[in-house]
Parts: C-alpha cells; structure tokens; sequence
C-alpha cells in the first residue's frame, strides 16, 4: 500500500458532508480510538459523522469512557443504511461488523482501514497495511492526508489504540516511525499516566481469583511448543466478572519461556470458547487460526471453537505441529 490510497481516501473524505464509521464488534481500544481519533478530525472540519459498532453504546467497555467522543456513538439501529460514504477501522472480516455489515455492503464508497494479516479484502479503498502497528497509526497517515492540525481529541485516541495495539511499544510492529508518532501525539495535553492505568491496571479484585484458577490449570506441552489454559463461563459467573476483564490472561501465560506459544480458551456466555492465541516469534499464528475459522496477526490471532477445551487444544496442538513441520 501507497501514499496513493491515502490521498484517495482523504480527497473523498475531504468532500464528504457525511461520513459513517464503523468499528469491529467487542471493540478493543484499537478500533475505537481509530474510528474517533478519524471521526474528532473529520468533526473539526466541520463534516458530520455518526460512528458505530455492531451492539448498543452502553456496552462500550469501561475504558472507553476515557475517551472524547462517546456521545458520536449511535446504536447499530440507528446507523445509515446506505452510507454515501463509509469507513470501517479495525476490521480483519466483514462478520466482524455484526449488524454493520449491510450498511457497508450497501455503501457507494467503502474506506476499509486495517492491519490485520488476514483480511477479507473488501473495501472501494483499501487502507490496508499487515505490517502497519495499529489501525491508530493508519488513521494518524490518513489525517495528515487529508490536512489540518490534528485535535487534541483525536491524539488521545490515536494514543490509546497505539500503546495497546503494540503492548506499550513492546511489539515487533513497533517502528521508529510508530515511537515518533506517539511522541507527537504525547505532545498534546492529556493524562498519559491515567489513560495507561485505566487501560492495564483497572481490574476488580474478583479478577485475581479468575487468575488463579485460570493460571492453576496451565499446562506445558512441551512437544507442541505449547502453553495453554481455558477459563469457563462459571468461573466468570462466580467471581462476577465480564468476559472482558480476562482478556489480558493471555499476557501472563505467555511468559513461559519453554514454549513458543500460548492458548487461552475462554468460555463465551453462548457456551462457544473464544480462542486467544500468541507466539514468542516462532509460529505464525494468523495462519492457525484463518484454519480455524478466525485471523488476526501472525504473533497474535484468534478464533472461536465450538468444542470444549480439551478437544479444542488437541486441534490447535495437531495445527501447530503440523505448521513446524512444513517448510
Ligand atoms: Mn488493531
């Protein structure tokens, strides 16, 4: 991907009296920073925007309250039917967009914004970049084409989406260009400290026993290059914590250095297990879970199996095996 497709998504979005952004459902603070962070910028220009993601406002996770610009949100019902124009962040497919997925489907001009590896590559423009941080860092790239200061509404939520995205600059995909970016963005007067905190350091303390029962049942498959461990809807159900605040389980099992990869299979309220998966560099994982039904990035992915955790880690380890195997 080029320059090219930036300016062409900024001459449409530069004209447009109306656009319509979606993000993915469940969204994380990738995909919600990026839609704001464009929607602040477009605001400023004096556009009118409505922004989206499949489920009702008032399920935006508790975090996002830290970011300007909740009141743009309308429930999915409400969204245009037929957007002029329409810009999705964040997503890798479109069964990511829930009940947004007609309205792109219909849109006479669809800006597809995303860093996921697998994608469904839909899209009239295509601001697709696998090897980009961030949907936030794409946006920031789309600002600056479309010109004007960017807000300081925006940076704080081009900020959030940048330091989860990359695991606080941890990551591969953060590039200098990625630290210069949130350099410019930490110029702007927000609370950085409070903003990190609420996004890590935020859990109920019913959290840690999910933890310990979680981290209790890990295991070492040593052969498979393997860690993995589940978490069951009534383990959530009796500490009364949300499918959400276990998200970050996956960051601690992956610690173990004697494998290269890690699972964690969290039961959904549907009774399906969403599978999380992450690799210390050797397994490309986007590949594993596009066989399994889901995508992502090749050190992070995921996807959703309706077998419980012991058949399901049996698929996964038959997948990872046969990933090595093959040259
Ligand atoms: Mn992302």
């Amino acid at each position: 991907m080029g320059p090219e497709q930036f300016d062409a998504a900024a001459t449409v979005l530069r004209d447009a009296p109306v656009v319509a952004i979606a993000c993915h459902v469940n969204p994380d603070a990738d995909a919600l920073g990026s839609m704001l962070g464009l929607a602040h910028h477009l605001v400023a220009r004096g556009t009118r925007v409505i922004c989206a993601f499949p489920g009702p406002p008032a399920s935006a996770p508790r975090w996002a309250k830290e970011l300007p610009g909740l009141d743009l949100l309308v429930d999915p019902q409400d969204f245009p039917a037929q957007p002029d124009v329409m810009v999705t962040c964040d997503c890798a497919a479109f069964d990511r967009l829930g009940e947004l997925g007609q309205a792109s489907r219909a849109a006479r001009e669809l800006i597809w914004i995303d860093h996921h590896r697998s994608n469904d590559g839909l899209g009239t423009i295509r601001l697709v970049d696998p090897v980009a941080s961030s949907t936030c860092e794409l946006v920031a790239g789309l600002i600056d084409a479309i010109g004007g200061e960017m807000t300081d509404a925006s940076a704080i939520c081009l900020y959030a989406g940048l330091i989860t995205d990359t695991g606080r600059f941890q990551y591969e995909a953060a590039t200098p260009d990625t630290l210069r970016l949130a350099a410019r963005l930490r110029e702007r007067p927000f609370d950085h400290a409070r903003l990190s905190q609420i996004l890590y350091e935020d859990n109920r303390a019913a959290y840690l026993d999910v933890l310990s029962v979680a981290m209790g049942r890990a295991q070492l498959d040593e052969t498979a290059d393997l860690v993995w461990t589940y978490v069951l809807w009534s383990d959530l159900e009796r500490a009364n914590v949300g499918p959400a605040d276990v998200d970050d389980l996956i960051d601690v099992l992956r610690t173990a250095r004697e494998a290269d990869a890690a699972a964690l299979i969290k039961q959904q309220r549907d009774g399906r297990f969403k599978v999380s998966v992450r690799s210390r560099g050797a397994h490309d994982l986007s590949a594993v879970a596009a066989a399994f039904g889901g995508g992502g990035h090749r050190l992070a992915a995921g996807y959703t199996s309706d077998a419980g955790p012991a058949e399901t880690v049996a698929k996964l380890r038959a997948a990872l095996l046969g990933e090595t195997a093959s040259p």
